[in-house]
């Protein structure tokens, strides 16, 4: 009798261009399958390894696939019922789950903010002064919010654990960032309540780009990425003049905290047109909708809707879907030198087939 074999219900097979990832979602693990195996796997049933010709592969993924525990075996399968797949919906409490702001904001603006139960703050710095950030941290920390990041954009700076002793009592306080610049610390890590993340880039080009260290695997991640847009979802910034925005880099505004009342501005983030990004789906999206990232990456650029039905992006991602390659890496060519040319003004992508394929050819045969 042939053994019985059923795929993890938190291992998400996601398929791409080229290749395809299982999401390891309980041990914020992935592992390249290629897209064959996709479709071998793609299922809540029993898997039919024999849909795979060669024996001797069809062997060697059945081993992969049981020592990274993708799949398990079962002996009936009646089995597969104790098993229920995961409800692929996402809701959260949350009105706001991501708030930016300036460490500047006004003590009537924070006022305001005490209404509302908060998932995430970042507070940004664009230079540092202790007491300033310290006394904007206090004022923060006494809102209702879950965790706090602080993003010291200065560059430059040779930071110790003295410049942020007193933030410790900050109990909310998860990870304070600091761009081309150092820290170092007098303590053991164990002892440090927040953790120090020196990034090597400046804090706009951190902003803006992805990289591979960036992409995040969780439940809830795949969750809003897969039913919403994971960067723009009930994200609120509030700019340098207080204006409500969707996102750091978006250019309209929906009115001015500073003037309005907190049912105004509780009427404004749950408005239609506030919430119109936060719909937009990856799967929906130009280029995106054939990366395997797309349920792990948080992704800053504005998307723009022309005359096609799918979204499309101006400014091209740092990871090139259709040749698996991200730019860093040797051998990356951008979109167009591959054959896949998107309209900057019609959002209409065209692929040439043949350059694509020959490159991908040279890249992976
Ligand atoms: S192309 Fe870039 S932004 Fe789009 S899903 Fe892939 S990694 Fe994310």
């Amino acid at each position: 009798m042939s053994r019985l074999f059923l795929r993890n219900r938190l291992c998400m097979p996601v398929k791409g261009y080229n290749r395809s990832i299982v999401y390891d979602l309980i041990r914020y693990d992935y592992f390249f399958i290629s897209n064959e195996v996709f479709e071998l796997i793609n299922t809540t049933e029993i898997i039919d390894f024999e849909c795979i010709g060669d024996e001797k592969n069809r062997e060697e993924i059945k081993e992969f696939l049981l020592k990274e525990e993708i799949i398990f075996e079962i002996l009936e399968s009646d089995e597969k019922f104790n098993f229920p797949v995961m409800n692929p919906d996402y809701s959260t409490p949350f009105l706001i789950t991501d708030l930016i702001v300036h460490v500047d904001i006004d003590e009537v603006s924070i006022d305001k903010l005490s209404s509302f139960t908060l998932r995430d703050i970042s507070i940004l710095v664009d230079s540092y002064d202790k007491n300033v950030l310290e006394s904007c941290l206090n004022r923060i920390s006494m809102l209702e919010v879950d965790a706090i990041f602080i993003f010291l954009k200065e560059e430059n700076v040779a930071y110790t654990y003295e410049n942020f002793e007193a933030l410790s009592r900050v109990n909310q306080l998860f990870n304070i960032y600091v761009f081309n610049s150092t820290y170092t610390s007098n303590l053991n890590q164990e002892n440090e309540l927040f953790t120090v993340i020196e990034i090597p880039s400046s804090f706009e080009y951190f902003s803006k780009n992805l990289d591979p260290n960036k992409l995040r695997i969780n439940i809830e991640m795949f969750l809003e990425a897969s039913n919403y847009h994971s960067y723009y979802h009930k994200k609120v910034y509030l700019d340098m003049k207080g204006n409500i925005k969707n996102g750091l880099y978006t250019d309209e505004h929906h009115g001015n905290l500073k003037n309005i009342s907190v049912s105004r501005f509780t009427e404004i983030i749950e408005s239609k047109s506030f919430q119109m990004l936060g719909g937009i789906k990856k799967e929906n999206t130009l280029v995106c909708d054939v990366c395997e990232f797309r349920f792990m990456c948080v992704d800053s650029r504005m998307p723009y809707i022309a005359n096609t039905e799918k979204w499309y992006h101006t400014v091209e991602c740092t990871y090139n879907p259709y040749i698996s390659k991200w730019k860093l890496e040797t051998d990356y060519k951008p979109l167009l030198e591959v054959g896949v040319a998107l309209h900057p003004t019609s959002g209409k992508l065209t692929i040439d087939y043949e350059i694509l394929e020959q490159y991908n050819n040279f890249l992976w045969q």
